[in-house]
């Protein structure tokens, strides 16, 4: 992240603005909302600065600028639109130390202003970084959208009643209490303009009963990688939670959706090094929901996929745990869409099989006899270092040393890879091209019908048909 996002209390800081014409306006009309002591330095302005200027609103040099006027100011904004009196500004601000924002010139600023949804005391700051501010003015269109226009007068409702809320309601239920506030139908008579009787609802509702909350468990799974591919019923629990567990395999942007006071805790397993126990893993969510806490087990892919889900399940509901179990799209499926392979296919396969490569001593113990037969898809999960051994048996089995396979490295995420080969050559395909975990194997007639997902959306358009790739195209 390049830019630190802040909120500036204004009030009472000097800022200054040089220049007084179109590009300064919006930039003198924000500072004078947050009520910052401004003084415009410019030989001429626009009207509407002059006329604040004779309100008593700024105060307004009528001359060029100095390299003196920098000094005491919180902020400058050099915005006169002559490159050469602006980047003298910024000099001067930079020298003295003082933040510079040079409309227009990210480069001789040193902090930007973000496309704003003003619902005061409500603001949503969006920036892209300087890097596409016509997406920024999108983003905030679409949450103008969402914001109903009276969610500032909520925030004010809210605020009014914080000190009541602190000594009536006891502190062990009282984000409870906000929360169930804004959730339900209060809030909605203040945003619906009903405040009188939404402030007597409020004043009653402070002396029901709350009951604490109830501790619990969701083993949650978190899909393949890409945020996007979580379920919403995901996304909301991690929302909610007040503790987050998780494993290696989840990225950080799907932990950063979970809230900033929400206590999150790595128990991530490297493939042969066990950070944590899973008797360590059962007894830390045991712990947290007996405390009342809400609590998130955030799995890669899914939790009842060689995740382990099973056994916390197990643990927890012996102990009388609230659980609750919410599926996520597992590697498998989440790779196979990635790589553009069919799991099942008409021609080809009539059944698909998830197994693991890894056992618990090692090699799996596996029917491979019943793994080899034909027009069946199987998929490898944690496969990768019994690579060799994999093929060896399913040939042995009879399985033909040309049977097509797929490598999915990363799926779903922004380092992904597929390589194709046959079962014959798959140590070396894995070798060949480093592959590293996490990483899938696909193996099957199903990996002929491969598409290049760039040419199958290409072909949507032009309407001509992509032949399937062979093996020979693939490798
Ligand atoms: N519960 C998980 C699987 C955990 S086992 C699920 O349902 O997906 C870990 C194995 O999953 C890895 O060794 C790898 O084989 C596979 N895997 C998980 N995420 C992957 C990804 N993004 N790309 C490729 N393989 C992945």
């Amino acid at each position: 992240m390049r830019y630190l996002p802040i909120f500036l209390d204004a009030k009472a800081h000097r800022a200054l603005v040089v220049g007084g014409g179109g590009a300064a306006v919006p930039k003198i009309r924000l500072l004078c909302r947050a009520r910052a002591a401004v003084t415009v330095v410019a030989p001429v302005v626009d009207s509407e600065i002059a006329l604040a200027a004779q309100a008593g609103e700024l105060e307004w040099q009528a001359r060029p600028f100095a390299i003196t006027d920098v000094e005491g100011c919180a902020v400058v904004y050099a915005a006169t639109g002559r490159g050469d009196i602006d980047a003298r500004v910024a000099r001067a601000a930079r020298t003295k130390g003082v933040l510079v924002n040079v409309v227009d010139r990210p480069d001789l600023s040193n902090f930007i202003m973000p496309a704003i949804v003003d619902r005061d005391p409500v603001i949503v700051g969006i920036s892209t970084g300087g890097a596409a501010p016509v997406l920024a003015r999108r983003i905030r269109a679409r949450i103008e959208g969402l914001l109903p226009d009276r969610l500032g007068r909520l925030a004010r409702f809210a605020e009014a009643f914080r000190t009541a809320a602190r000594t009536r309601v006891p502190a062990a239920v009282r984000r409870r209490f906000w929360e169930r506030f804004f959730d339900g139908p209060i809030a909605a008579q203040v945003l619906a303009g009903d405040e009188a009787d939404a402030s007597v609802a409020m004043a009653a509702s402070m002396c029901e009963n709350i009951t604490p909350p109830a501790g619990g468990v969701a083993i949650v799974g978190a899909g393949p990688g890409s945020p996007d591919l979580l379920t919403w019923r995901a996304a909301r629990l991690l929302q909610d939670a007040d503790v987050v567990v998780y494993d290696r395999l989840v990225g950080s942007e799907i932990i950063e959706l979970a809230r900033r006071d929400a206590t999150r805790i790595d128990v991530g397993k490297a493939p042969s090094q066990h950070s944590r126990s899973q008797n360590e893993i059962n007894a830390l969510l045991h712990y947290y929901a007996s405390q009342g806490r809400r609590v998130v087990r955030l799995k890669g892919g899914d939790p009842f996929i060689f995740g382990r889900g099973g056994e916390e399940l197990e643990y927890l509901a012996a102990r009388d745990v609230a659980v609750e179990v919410v599926p996520g799209i597992t590697a498998a499926v989440g790779c196979a869409a990635a790589a553009g392979i069919p799991l099942t296919h008409r021609d080809a396969a009539q059944a698909v099989t998830f197994v693991t490569g890894h056992g618990v001593a090692g090699e799996p113990e596996l029917d491979w006899a019943g793994l080899a037969t034909a027009r069946r898809t199987l998929v490898i999960y944690m496969g990768i270092a019994n690579a060799a051994s994999i093929s060896t048996r399913l040939m042995a089995q009879g399985c033909s040393a040309g049977r097509p396979v797929a490598v999915i490295e990363n799926g779903s995420l922004p380092g992904e890879r597929t390589v194709t080969g046959t079962l014959g050559g798959l140590s070396d395909l894995i070798r060949i091209h480093g592959i590293t975990a996490p990483a899938l194997i696909i193996i099957g007639d199903v990996v002929h019908a491969r598409q290049t997902l760039g040419a199958a959306s290409l072909a949507a358009q032009s309407h001509t048909a992509t032949a399937p790739m062979t093996l020979a195209d693939a490798v």
